[in-house]
């Protein structure tokens, strides 16, 4: 157990023992290993609604959210009875159902871009096949993506990543061999000068531009205003393609994504964490032409033995369901506001420089003065300002994202009540920040 953690914790931190042995890291995924934040990470037995349940019998009001998909808390009720009802009738075919073409049309009703879509099992999948899609139908090899912006671990896309990977760090991975990241040609995010200036050199070696519209992986950053307007118009003049990667953004900040909140139509679309409803889920589409490049109509090869899988269609469907009507998304909205303004006020009575950055229910506080326009503004961030208020806050029975450059989720399940306790419970954590 690090010195720092009470005994309040120990269950979980005789836990991470254990899986530490056993797991490296004691995880499976690296920003759950707390490393950034020096503790112990705590061991979860259950969720329910905006709240999650420890080892040690701790209750926490939740902001990680898994990382975006739990859009409606945890374990609601419509979800849970269509998984149970579709696990009963089994959980794995390797042939088609009906689920597949019910969650496509909603799919393709929702987001303008998409006219035909794959499923697969997570982002990483989503963006590797997108990024294998454009190069396919453009017959070019150079990709752009912005230094922070995260896509998954594919070795393409894993050069100066955000997330997990700038938590830990890591600009790139090892076992990445150079030939693989050849072609990944990096720009700062919002810097609309810089890409011109790339594709005036390039533009015709370029497949693709793909990017989150929101960058979420920097903590949250939204677009500044014509940016991505100005992206399309790039990547339409050098005949390349625009890769929106709305893994995060989609259904998320709006029912049609951020393509939708933002007026602007990629070529292709990558989707993933709300849309499988909190299971392995995540899918790629884009038009009927470019589409017809995918196995089996077409050359590009990308398959998946549990992809479509009819436990994530049914969390997917009653998920998008919720969702559709737009009701979910007002209080979503109402909720985030009153949480960024109630923390921005307690960072501000605090004396503590926060710029609070927020895109629907996604919320970032940047422990920095601001603006925070790209990774470079957000990797000046007090990290260790950071790491003390998440002490405070999970010492309190808040539970965030363990790292500066993740986003925290809000979720319809968390009413007023829940909004005021984390806003007293940042208060003092500012407090103790500036003390
Ligand atoms: N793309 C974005 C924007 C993401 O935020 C993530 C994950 O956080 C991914 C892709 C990768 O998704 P997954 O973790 O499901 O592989």
């Amino acid at each position: 157990m690090p010195k720092t953690q009470a005994p309040r914790y120990a269950k979980s931190s005789r836990a991470f023992v254990r899986a530490k042995k056993l797991l490296p890291g004691g995880v499976n995924s690296p920003v759950r290993a707390y490393r950034s934040v020096g503790r112990d990470p705590i061991f979860i037995t259950r969720g329910r609604g905006a709240f999650v349940t420890d080892l040690d019998g701790r209750r926490y009001v939740d902001y990680v959210g898994s990382y975006g998909p739990l859009i409606l808390g945890h374990a609601p009720s419509t979800v849970i009875k269509a998984v149970a009802q579709a696990a009963r009738r089994g959980t794995s075919f390797g042939m088609p159902t009906q689920a597949e073409s019910e969650l496509a049309e909603m799919v393709i009703d929702a987001l303008p871009s998409i006219e035909k879509v794959r499923f697969v099992n997570s982002g990483t999948e989503a963006t590797m096949s997108a990024i294998r899609l454009a190069r396919a139908v453009t017959g070019r090899s150079r990709i752009v993506k912005c230094t922070g912006g995260y896509h998954g671990h594919a070795d393409a896309l894993l050069a100066e990543a955000g997330s997990g990977a700038a938590t830990c760090g890591v600009p790139g991975s090892a076992g990445v061999p150079t030939t693989a990241i050849a072609d990944t040609l990096l720009v700062p995010f919002n810097d609309l000068a810089a890409m011109t200036k790339l594709f005036a050199q390039q533009g015709e070696k370029i497949a693709c531009i793909a990017i989150e519209p929101v960058a979420g992986n920097m903590g949250c950053v939204p677009p500044a205003p014509g940016y991505l307007q100005g992206l399309r118009r790039l990547a339409t003049r050098h005949g390349a393609l625009l890769l929106f990667d709305e893994v995060m953004t989609g259904f998320r900040v709006a029912y049609g994504g951020a393509q939708t909140l933002y007026g602007v139509k990629p070529d292709i679309t990558c989707l993933g964490k709300v849309i499988g409803g909190g299971l392995p889920c995540a899918a790629y589409g884009a038009s009927r032409e470019i589409m017809s490049s995918v196995a089996p109509d077409g050359p590009m090869y990308q398959a998946g033995t549990l992809s479509g899988n009819p436990l994530a269609m049914a969390a997917g469907l009653a998920t998008l369901r919720v969702l559709r009507d737009g009701k979910a998304y007002r209080r979503l909205e109402r909720a985030s506001a009153r949480l960024a303004r109630g923390l921005d006020a307690a960072a501000r009575s605090a004396g503590v420089p926060v710029h609070l950055s927020r895109v629907g229910s996604m919320i970032c506080p940047f422990f920095h003065a601001g603006p925070v326009r790209n990774y470079e503004d957000a990797r000046q961030s007090d990290t260790n300002a950071f790491t003390k208020f998440f002490g405070a806050m999970i010492d309190a029975g808040i539970v965030l994202p363990p790292s500066q450059y993740e986003t925290w989720f809000v979720s319809t399940a968390h009413e007023d009540r829940v909004i005021d306790r984390t806003i007293d419970a940042a208060a003092r954590a500012f407090e103790a920040v500036r003390d």
